[in-house]
């Protein structure tokens, strides 16, 4: 039987709920017990797949081809663990399973209801989860802030689990202190109000984390303990951080494990976070700071510039950075930028590497080809992840190959020179407008070429990586581009997908039709982006 933690979040969102879940994850599995982590996502869509990057930030994809939401990837990075299908639910999807349960006759003719038929599904599903991944304790972490309308069914399953099971089930309360500006104090009275709400719908905190740019203070650990009924010791402090690796460390000053251990009845067995601490201190003892320049559109909302849609990209970057025992600084570039200003691209020679991610859409294309064409002539080294991969080929196709006009016929479907085009199957989905999961998803086996770069980095010629694509290298320029030097160093085992493209006489310039960034962990950082980072690290040391 595993124990559970719920994690809730208070005040506001985006203060590091999903951080904390997979550190608390973190500081237990270091104490020896196997952990795993759900996320609750309380919107109606199916999965993340369908929504907008801007709006919602990444799809982070699973071995077994899930589209999720990022948090997922931060339980993936923390724990060291590929996280299940089963362990990623939405309303909608709890929604679905229960109306094709009553279809099925399986309610045997009961009335079902909102309560308690949904709650019920919602712990049916946590429960599963915990089993199959045959953990200790499981960590369910429920999407949105309390007091949203949203979340209450899985509130409610969260109170009904606790209600049957008091001691193996307790809750933390993520929430977030305001030191306004002109007041220069830290104000406590949103996290009271937080925790009156969680009261409302039955449920006590047993641990308010506190959420602030400074850390908390005893006059307010003692209020926040007053006022919301939770001892001051378990009121813990969580101060912003220089990098979300910290924050296990941290939560361990507070000695978080092992008063969740207590209040769960578990041994607090010896606790081993050596190699986490000497990889978190990697990179910041360095004086060395790479530039890397990360040419994407998902970045704008408003006034604000949001870099969640590429989280996983930027993750993967400091992973191999602290590999290359230097600090990283990445710049996010609007693509459309070297569209309305062409002479603009020259910026790029500041940086010390160019990554172009994924992408979707004709918006910002012609941006991101300009700026691959720069990072192969002026020899900067380059990697494209999925769309980054596809448009290297376009460029290459366009620019060495003298191929005017190469294009993808997802955003050119009249190209004369289709070297991207659909994969087999995908258009036939399209036209059924069966969008929600039907891409090429998970992960997939590729053979390598033994004497290309790619392959001395990885140091195995068979690899596993996680896809999520509609179009794909048309194999029938594959002679075209070769003879003009581009090398395809990596296929599908049949040979008959291209799922890596390369460049000799270039310090680094590789493309891949797949997404390393979803399988790099700072435990152990991704082959081709440790790769990358050392490129870089190769200019930067010339300058
Ligand atoms: N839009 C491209 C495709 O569907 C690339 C997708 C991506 O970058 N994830 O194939």
């Amino acid at each position: 039987m595993s124990k559970y933690i719920f994690t809730l979040g208070g005040v506001m969102s985006g203060v590091g709920k999903g951080v904390t879940t997979a550190s608390v994850g973190k500081i237990l599995q270091a104490r020896g017990y196997t952990v795993t982590a759900i996320k609750i996502d309380p919107y109606v869509n199916v999965d993340a797949g369908t929504m907008n990057p801007v709006e919602h930030g990444e799809v982070f994809v699973t071995e077994d081809g899930d589209e999720t939401d990022q948090d997922i990837g931060n339980y993936e990075r923390f724990l060291g663990i590929d996280i299940k299908r089963d362990n990623y639910m939405t309303t909608g999807r709890v929604y679905q399973s229960v109306i094709q349960r009553e279809r099925n006759l399986e309610y045997k003719g009961q009335c079902v209801e909102v309560v308690p038929h949904i709650p019920e599904e919602v712990i049916h599903r946590i429960k599963k989860a915990a089993r199959k991944s045959k953990a200790d304790i499981t960590i369910v972490e429920i999407g949105g802030t309390v007091g949203e309308y949203q979340n209450i069914l899985f509130l409610e399953a969260a109170r009904m689990m606790h209600y049957r099971n008091p001691d193996d089930v307790l809750f933390i309360l993520v929430s977030y202190l305001p030191v306004p500006g002109k007041l220069g104090e830290m104000k406590t009275k949103p996290t009271q109000y937080a925790v009156r709400q969680v009261n409302s719908v039955g449920i006590q905190p047993d641990f308010v984390v506190c959420r602030s740019t400074e850390p908390l203070d005893e006059p307010r650990k003692k209020k926040i303990s007053v006022f919301c009924n939770v001892r001051k010791e378990d009121i813990i402090s969580a101060p912003d951080v220089e990098s979300i690796y910290h924050v296990p460390v941290n939560f361990e000053k507070e000695k978080l494990s092992e008063k969740i251990l207590t209040k769960l009845k578990l041994k607090a067995k010896k606790q081993d976070l050596k190699e986490w601490k000497k990889m978190m201190n990697a990179s910041s003892r360095s004086k060395k700071t790479v530039k890397i320049g990360m040419v994407g559109k998902y970045f704008a909302s408003g006034h604000f510039i949001l870099p969640d849609a590429y989280i996983s990209v930027i993750e993967a970057v400091k992973h191999a950075a602290a590999e290359n025992k230097v600090r990283v600084d990445i710049d996010w570039i609007n693509s459309d930028s070297y569209e309305k200003n062409k002479k603009k691209i020259k910026e790029l020679d500041k940086y010390d590497g160019i990554i172009v991610p994924g992408g979707f859409g004709y918006r910002g294309v012609e941006g991101k080809i300009l700026a691959i064409k720069y990072a192969r002539e002026n020899k900067i080294p380059f990697f494209g992840l999925c769309y980054g991969m596809q448009l290297a080929t376009i460029e290459f196709a366009r620019n060495v190959c003298g191929l005017k006009d190469a294009s993808s016929t997802e955003f050119r479907p009249n190209t004369k020179y289709p070297v991207i085009h659909i994969m087999e199957g995908q258009a036939e989905k399209l036209s059924k407008k069966q969008y929600g999961n039907t891409m090429r998803l998970g992960a997939w086996p590729c053979v390598l070429d033994k004497n290309s770069q790619s392959a001395k980095l990885y140091g195995k010629s068979r690899i596993s990586e996680r896809h999520r694509h509609r179009y794909e290298f048309n194999n029938e320029f594959r002679q075209k581009l070769t003879k003009k030097g581009l090398l395809l160093p990596g296929l599908s085992p049949d040979k008959k997908l291209v799922e890596i493209i390369e460049l000799s006489q270039h310090p680094f310039f590789i493309g891949t039709q797949f997404h390393p960034e979803f399988t790099s962990r700072p435990l152990e950082p991704h082959p081709l982006f440790v790769g990358f980072m050392k490129a870089a690290l190769t200019r930067y040391s010339k300058k």
